[in-house]
């Protein structure tokens, strides 16, 4: 017997229904999306000649992290359409302007970004977990909600 069999009879030993197969061994299950954004801003608060203390770009990538249950109709936590509807106004908000200038974004640095966004983030039924903030390639910072 192949192993296709041999899986399909396991499924059937207990009982479960494909579906319920499927998600038995994710305890956890989040889904993650990216929306990007390209602003002005200065770090205010550096010391005297630190590079970031000039005003400077960046194009930065934003993650959403969302966790829920999976519905089992659907076999989804979230449609990402609805995700992108939430990000919209926040994105309209930060696109194109300088961060400072943003009313609780006195000091713009990446780990105050991704809070900011933290905050102001809701989604129907499911929890926004967190958000993450990348500031280049190679350096991000990431606010949990717990
Ligand atoms: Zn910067």
């Amino acid at each position: 017997m192949g192993s296709a069999g041999s899986r399909r009879e396991a499924f059937d030993s207990h009982g479960r229904t494909h579906h319920s197969c499927a998600m038995a061994k994710a305890r956890r299950t989040e889904i993650r999306r990216d929306f990007r954004f390209e602003a002005a801003h200065r770090l205010p608060k550096v010391p005297p000649g630190h590079k970031c203390g000039r005003m400077h770009g960046h194009s930065f990538l934003v993650t959403v992290v969302v966790g829920g249950e999976v519905d089992p109709e659907l076999g989804w936590i979230l449609d990402f359409a609805e995700i992108d509807e939430a990000i919209r106004p926040l994105r309209e908000r930060l696109d194109h302007y300088t961060l400072n200038d943003i009313e609780g974004l006195e000091n713009p640095t990446s780990e105050l970004l991704a809070a900011w966004i933290l905050e102001r983030l809701t989604l129907p039924r499911v929890e926004v977990r967190a958000i993450e903030v990348h500031e280049t390639c190679c350096a991000a910072s990431v606010a949990y909600a717990y």
